[in-house]
This record gives C-alpha cells, sequence and structure tokens, in this order.
C-alpha cells in the first residue's frame, strides 16, 4: 500500500497509548496506539490511519535494531532504529566503567556504534585518564566535551547534520555527568532538566515515558531525533545469553584463542586464556571486572 507523507514517519515521542510522529511531510501529530501496536517505540517507522479526525497508529515496520533492557525479568523496548549511542561519562567523579560496559555490551548485541564521551575535560583527573586510555586501545570512539568551555561541542552538529533520513541517537549516563547540561547546549529552545526532573519525581505527562525524544536542531527543520534515556537501572542485561557475553568485549577475542576449553566462560576454569590477560595487563582488570558483573546479573535472573 502506498502512504501520503502526512500518513508516514517516526515516532519522537511513546507513551503507553499515544506516540507523537514526525511526520514525513515535515509536521508533527499525535497519534493513538490501539492493541496490536502497542509496543510502539521511538525511533520505529510508522504509518497513521485515520478516523473522526483522529491518528492513529495503523503499522510498524520491522526494526533495524532494538534497545532493549531487563527489568525485574520483564524486558522492555526502549527505543529502535538507532544510528548511535552516546555513553556520557565525565572526567570527574571517575569515569564508571560498569555503566559504560554495560551500555556498550547491549548496543553490541544489537549492532549499533557506540560514543563514549567524556564530559567536563575542563577538569583534571588523572585516573579518568588511564581508564580513556585503555577504551581508546579497545577501540572506543571516544569524544572528549566541555559543556562549561564548549570544547569538543561542535562534533555533535557535524555528525548529526545532513543525512539522508533523520538521524537517531540516543544519549544515556550516569547522573553528575553534565548529560542534561550537554542536552541542554544541543537543544536550546528545549527545557531539558525540567522534563527531566518531572520525570525522576514521577509528577507530570511524561511519567509513563522512559525515555524522551527531541528533534535537533529544531522542529523546523530537524536533521536528528535525539533521545534522552535516563536512569541507571535502564540497561537491565539480564535478558542477554550469559555465553554470548564474551563476544561483546573485542578486546578478548585474541585471549580466548588461549583457553583450554571451547566453552571456557572465563571464571572458574582452569588454563584460561582471559584471565591470563588480565593478570599479565593486555585485557584491563576493570573490563575483565564488567564481564563478571554483567554474567552475574544473568544468573541472578535466571529461573530455576
Ligand atoms: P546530569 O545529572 O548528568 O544531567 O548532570 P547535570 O547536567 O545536571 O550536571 C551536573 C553538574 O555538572 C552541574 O553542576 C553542571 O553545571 C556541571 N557540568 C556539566 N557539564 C560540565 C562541564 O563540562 N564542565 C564542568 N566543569 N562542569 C560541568
Ligand atoms: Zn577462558
Amino acid at each position: 500500500m502506498k502512504h501520503e507523507g502526512s500518513l508516514s514517519g517516526i515516532v519522537i515521542t511513546a507513551t503507553r497509548r499515544h506516540v507523537q510522529v514526525y511526520r514525513d511531510d515535515g509536521t508533527t501529530v499525535e497519534a493513538r496506539l490501539l492493541g496490536k501496536n502497542k509496543d510502539t517505540c521511538i525511533g520505529d517507522r510508522v504509518y497513521l490511519g485515520s478516523a473522526k479526525g483522529d491518528f492513529f497508529v495503523e503499522k510498524t515496520t520491522p526494526r533495524e535494531n532494538t534497545l532493549k533492557r531487563s527489568y525485574f525479568n520483564k524486558t522492555k523496548i526502549l527505543a529502535s532504529n538507532l544510528d548511535s549511542i552516546y555513553i556520557v561519562a565525565a572526567r570527574t567523579p571517575v569515569i564508571n566503567t560498569v555503566f559504560v560496559d554495560r551500555v556498550q555490551v547491549v548496543a553490541h548485541t544489537e549492532d549499533i556504534p557506540v560514543t563514549l564521551v567524556v564530559n567536563k575535560i575542563d577538569l583534571e583527573e588523572a585516573r579518568s585518564d588511564e581508564i580513556l586510555a585503555r577504551y581508546q586501545n579497545i577501540g572506543f570512539d571516544v569524544v572528549k566535551t566541555s559543556v562549561t568551555t564548549g570544547e569538543g561541542m561542535a562534533i555533535f552538529a557535524e555528525r548529526f547534520e545532513g543525512k539522508k533520513d533523520l538521524y537517531r541517537t540516543c544519549f544515556t549516563g550516569m547522573s553528575g555527568v553534565g548529560k542534561s547540561s550537554l542536552l541542554q547546549y544541543l537543544l536550546p529552545h528545549e527545557d531539558i532538566r525540567t522534563a527531566d526532573v518531572s520525570r525522576k519525581t514521577g509528577q507530570g505527562k511524561q511519567t509513563t515515558t522512559q525515555s524522551f525524544g527531541y528533534l535537533y536542531p529544531n522542529s523546523d527543520k530537524p536533521q536528528a531525533l535525539i533521545i534522552d534515556l535516563p536512569g541507571v537501572q535502564n540497561f537491565g542485561v539480564s535478558h542477554l545469553q550469559a555465553s554470548d557475553i564474551a563476544s561483546c568485549f573485542p578486546e578478548f577475542l585474541e585471549a580466548r584463542l588461549d583457553c583450554e576449553y571451547t566453552d571456557c566462560m572465563h571464571t572458574a576454569e582452569p588454563r584460561c586464556g582471559i584471565k591470563q590477560a588480565v593478570d599479565d595487563g593486555r585485557i584491563a582488570e576493570f573490563r575483565y571486572h564488567s564481564y563478571l558483573q554483567i554474567l552475574a546479573e544473568i544468573d541472578a535472573a535466571r529461573p530455576y
């Protein structure tokens, strides 16, 4: 079936019953979610129907990727069709490697490229620099920014503008790293902080949304959809397979060839290439620690 530009578009915010759709004709409308489309999420490409002056989602197009989280044994879809994920950390307080690695692992399982943003680069912290050097060695894409001085901030415009379709990206980070400040800098017309606070306190209209999408640079001429993904609990990993986790750590690849057992999980097994590589410093201890944490979380969620 062929659809006009006014009846197709991309979901930019979603609550349980409604979505906002940025339509291919350049306008935004609210549409209702009916039963079979209730899993529609931010980033979905949808086709709309209309009845009695109301729009509803008629069809959701198959997703290229789906960002999911698990929470108390339930899996929830956060966003789809992402071109990238920006993990925001700060030079100080020290980069939270467990958080970075959890997001990277979730992204890896869905083939979504990640970028590590090290904000507050105007401040000093030697330990963060050591960690950062390890990430760069592993091959992480790293961007250094300071919202305060503006350093590094131009990179986002370079990456988000001039794409054929709406560029879809999401920002996540532990609280305190400066994520809201960064988003406010990129989206001066929006009120990021208020939206964030109303979600955190559970007040206001957005309490049912897990994440919030903004058109960038503004809604008149949008080039990108920037999704603000708050909360560390958004990256529950227990929906992943324990046996898939090691391959999400690219720097484990070589050392795994030295494991005696082909099904080695790199935990209690003897003659494990990964543990050997951690011991002699080829693999960063903090990365192995994240690996074990993720395995433990998956194990804890397993039904008996
Ligand atoms: P969020 O919890 O990640 O959303 O963090 P906020 O945006 O609320 O920022 C936390 C604190 O860090 C605030 O006091 C900001 O002013 C400050 N901050 C944000 N970005 C920078 C930066 O690049 N440099 C410095 N020095 N402070 C920053
Ligand atoms: Zn092993």
